[in-house]
This record gives C-alpha cells, structure tokens and sequence, in this order.
C-alpha cells in the first residue's frame, strides 16, 4: 500500500443525534455528531459525565438506535443491523466474570456458545490470554486473581472474537490509582500489538492524554474539538476544552482586551506564567494581584491570584523559586502573548446539570 493510498475508515459517524423522552421531558443526549475514526487507531470519547460518551458508544455496538444520522463501520452502513452483525465487541466498566469457571474457560465461553470447535477455541483463548499477559494464570478462578488480572480477562474476553473494533466504557475506572496507572501502559502496548482499533470512553484527561493517538472532547452531547492529544493541549479550541483538558486560565474578553488589547476570551496555560520579580520584557503581558492560595506539589507549586476584575489567575511556577511568596502578598506575574490563545466562548462549567 502506498502511503498515500485512500483506506476505508473503520468507523464514521454522520450528523448522529439521539434523544430520549418526548416533549418537555426530552433530553437529547448526543446532538450532530459527526466523526472519523481511522483503523487502528486508538480513540478516546473524553467529557465529563453525562456528555454522551456513553450513548455514542452504545449506537456503535448497535445497543440504542439513532433518532437521526448514520453509523458506517469499515465504509458499511450498519446503522438498522443489530449489534451481533456489527464486528464489534464491548468492554464494560464492571465486567461480570463468571466466578465458577477458571480464566481459561471464560475467555473461550463466548467462542463455545459461537459453537467453534474445541481444538480452536483453546487455541484462540491461549492467544488472547497471551496478549493480555495471563498465560500462567489460565488455571486460575476469578477470586484468585487482582482487580487488574481480572479486568485483562475481560479484555481477554472480547479480543477472543477477533473484533475489528474494541469499544472499551471507562474500564480502569473501578482501579486504584496505581493500578489504573500501570493498566494504561498495559492497555495501550496491548493494542498497539493486536492492532485493533479501539475507542475508548473516559472522562480522565490525564488517561486520555496519555493513552490517545486522538481524542474527541465531548460536552452535553457535542463533540467540541478533536485532535491529537497535542493539539487539543497546547491549542484548545474552546473554552470549555482549555478548562477540562489540564488546567487552565480563561481570560474574559473584557480582561483580554484590557491586558492584550484584543476583545476576544482568550486561554493561558497555568504552566506559561512567571513570577515577575524586575521589568517584564516588551512580549509579556503582566498583571498584579494578591496571592490567595499557594499549593506545594512537589517539583512545582501551585499560586492561585485575585486580580482587580475580580477574576484569579493560576501560575504553576518551580517551588525553588517562591522566596518571598505568601498567602496574603502581592504579586506580579507574567506571560509571553504567545502563550495566550483564542478559544472559542462554550460553556466551561460542562456535565450535568
Ligand atoms: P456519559 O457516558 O458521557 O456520562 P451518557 O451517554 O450516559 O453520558 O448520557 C448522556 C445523557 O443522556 C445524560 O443526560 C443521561 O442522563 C441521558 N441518558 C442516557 N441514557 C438514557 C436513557 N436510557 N434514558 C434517558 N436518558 C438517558
Ligand atoms: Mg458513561
């Protein structure tokens, strides 16, 4: 194949919208959807809860029916097919093992109901235990093994079908933390091995940072930017996006245009302010305001600022360099107008109402 040669998304969806109720009790739950998803790659749905995440990942499995709009999988258009004619499996967030059979029965138990012979069925279920790291712990049954061996099992459980897609909803997120660290590592060196394409819902920015060639930040029901986890970091499109992708400050546009003379809501990385302790260079933009916070982290510290239009800023500043810096000073600090984008004004409070 060339590189430049056209292949067939695995999924696209177009103008999808579902709602649920009638009348005044309508709630639309995804609105307009529209996107591309590219074979094999993996795919973050990221918002808060209650943005839709869900419902869209339901209509690509063919578990809810689109009130409008179309569900293509590999060009096909799968929209009316029920969810077995769809080459798509789902991992849940509470994935029900059944506690009497061993690891290695429930990773075939799928493929025994499909009927697939029993010389293929454990040689599958040996393959997808492999590629989740549990071929020494076939034997076992589930209440032997940790909350991360069992949610592997589950990912055992769908690779066995040999899907063309994996949907995954929030599945780290009954992990401790550690473990959901480490499970993200895992869940991404597995895929980039099968080389299935995974969509993968979560409302953990860090996860979806970390794990995404792309992600889609969704908002009550919209999807408001997609890029890579680059470009939706160093440049949000929106306010909402600067606001629940890491942290970040949101300029009014009357702040803005006070400060940058542009009358535009503009957004500033916490992590692109300074102290500014002499005369700030002609490129920075510099505001005074009183400390009202001051958050040690470790390597960084956190300086939360009230400035005079009754706004505050965030500054993420080393924390060898807060000598003189109190709760209750003044303070001046500073940013390249580089620093500083434009988004676009959508709602930055997001979720659920
Ligand atoms: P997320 O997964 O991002 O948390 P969901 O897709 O589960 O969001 O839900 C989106 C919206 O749709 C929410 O307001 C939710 O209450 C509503 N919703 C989801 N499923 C149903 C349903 N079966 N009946 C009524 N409302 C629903
Ligand atoms: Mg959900």
């Amino acid at each position: 194949m060339t590189p430049d040669a056209p292949t067939t998304p695995a999924i696209q969806l177009v103008g999808l919208r579902k709602s649920f109720g009638a009348g005044e009790h309508e709630v639309v739950a995804v609105d307009s959807v529209d996107l591309t998803i590219d074979n094999g790659e993996f795919f973050s749905l990221l918002g808060p809860s209650g943005s839709g995440k869900t419902t869209v990942l339901r209509m690509i499995a063919g578990f809810e029916t689109p009130t409008a709009g179309a569900i293509l999988l590999e060009g096909q258009d799968v929209t009316r097919k029920p969810p077995y004619e769809r080459d798509v499996n789902t991992v849940f967030q509470d994935y029900a093992l059944f506690p009497h059979l061993t690891v290695h029965q429930n990773v075939e138990y799928g493929l025994k109901v499909k009927r697939v012979p029993k010389g293929e069925r454990r040689q599958r279920a040996g393959e997808a235990l492999e590629a989740v790291r549990l071929s020494a712990l076939g034997h076992r049954k589930p209440s032997q093994l940790s909350g991360g061996q069992r949610q592997r099992v589950a990912l055992a459980r769908a690779l066995v079908n040999r899907p063309k897609v994996l949907l995954l909803d929030e599945p780290l997120g009954a992990l401790d933390l550690k473990l959901r660290e480490e499970m993200q590592v895992e869940l991404k060196a597995i895929q980039r091995e099968v080389g299935i394409t995974f969509v993968f819902v979560t409302h953990d920015q860090g996860e979806a940072l970390s794990m995404s060639n792309r992600i889609a930040v969704f908002n009550h029901g919209r999807i408001e930017q997609v890029g890579t986890p680059h470009q939706i970091y160093d440049h949000p499109e929106t306010s909402f996006v600067a606001g629940f992708v890491g942290t970040s400050n949101v300029l009014s546009a009357e702040l803005s245009f006070q400060l940058m003379g542009v009358a535009k809501v503009h957004s500033v990385r916490p992590e692109r302010l300074r102290i500014v302790r002499e005369v700030a260079s002609d490129s920075e933009v510099t505001v005074s305001g009183l400390v009202t916070d001051l958050q040690y982290l470790g390597a960084d510290s956190r300086i939360r600022v009230a400035i005079p239009d009754g706004s505050h800023l965030l500054a993420n500043v080393p924390s060898d360099g807060l000598v003189g810096v109190a709760i209750g000073e003044p303070l001046r600090v500073a940013w390249s107008r580089y620093a500083a984008f434009v988004v676009a004004d959508t709602n930055t409070e997001g979720g659920e109402e």
